[in-house]
């Protein structure tokens, strides 16, 4: 079964090449075999797993499937029990997260993680600015301050206009909507210049206007990024996916085209026949 799930977007299956998966452009992040055990409890296992530059790959399944803790052991969050993580083309496995931060790996959480006190613009501009913390203690660091400011500042205005905030600049982020909330911290996200992003479940609790901003959002991120998209809105989903996998019960069971996996009768029982 494991060998049937490595089919990547382009529904082709890939070739195993843990070691070098780097070496075939576009192609971002891998998982393989990747597992995480709690006690008893396998909460992912066994997940094979591809992201590319320009794709959205959805991942959706029932509560407890193991949604969040793949996402965890691919941001470095929790270190899995098994299996490998690669990031363009770097074996990353049991790197802490603020490393795989550093090498362009941007998540968000699914509860929103922002700095209710301050601005939308303070918040951005706090993210852009905490890119720049491993060179803090560069003595030379302080006499190109200004030029830094206008480095960290342009990159702070354009995730600001990325997640659609442009009008938002000035709202205390504790006062915003719930959706620009969720915006903001998406924006924080890319205020470090990801180049992988792994969203979970960032429409969670929107209504429907606020859905569909997000996905406007989320399409305008598709050409520049490798994402990772966990959700349990299956309308938002399928219009926004180009890859999707469905877990349950830690395992994937289906990994294909939206179009496949609606069509899949195995999913349909699992998972889609209960989620409609
Ligand atoms: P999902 O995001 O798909 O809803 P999770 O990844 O949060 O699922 O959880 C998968 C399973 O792992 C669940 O049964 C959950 O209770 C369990 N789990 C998650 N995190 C932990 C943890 N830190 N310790 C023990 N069990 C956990
Ligand atoms: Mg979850």
């Amino acid at each position: 079964m494991t060998e049937a799930v490595t089919a990547t977007a382009t529904g082709e299956i890939q070739a195993r090449t843990p070691n070098h998966p780097g070496t075939m452009p576009g192609l971002v992040l891998t998982a393989r075999q990747l597992t995480k055990r709690f006690g008893g409890l396998a909460a992912v296992n066994q997940v094979n797993l591809d992201l590319w530059q320009g794709r959205i790959h959805g991942v959706i399944g029932p509560n407890g499937a193991g949604k969040s803790t793949l996402t965890n052991l691919l941001s470095g969050d929790l270190p899995p029990t098994e299996g490998t993580v690669t990031l363009a083309g770097q074996d990353i496995t049991g790197w802490n997260p603020e490393r795989i931060s550093r090498q362009r790996l941007g998540r968000s959480y699914q509860k929103t993680n922002i700095f209710p006190a301050f601005t939308v613009w303070e918040n951005i501009r706090l993210a852009a600015q905490s890119r720049n913390q491993p060179f803090a203690f560069n003595p030379l660091a302080w006499l190109t301050r200004a030029a830094t400011h206008a480095v960290v500042n342009e990159r702070a205005e354009k995730a600001l206009e990325l997640a659609l905030l442009g009008s938002r600049r000035n709202t205390i982020a504790g006062a915003a909507s719930h959706g620009e909330q969720r915006q903001l911290e998406i924006a924080m996200t890319l205020a470090t210049e990801p180049q992988v992003l792994l969203l979970d479940e960032p429409l969670a609790g929107m209504g429907t206007m606020e859905a569909e901003r997000m996905v406007q959002l989320l399409l305008g991120l598709k050409a520049d990024h490798a994402m990772m998209l966990v959700e349990h809105d299956m309308d938002a989903v399928f219009a926004v996916a180009d890859h999707l996998t469905v877990m349950v019960n830690g395992q994937v069971i289906a990994s294909d085209t939206p179009a496949a996996v609606r069509a899949d009768v195995t999913v349909q029982a699992a998972y889609l026949g209960e989620a409609h």
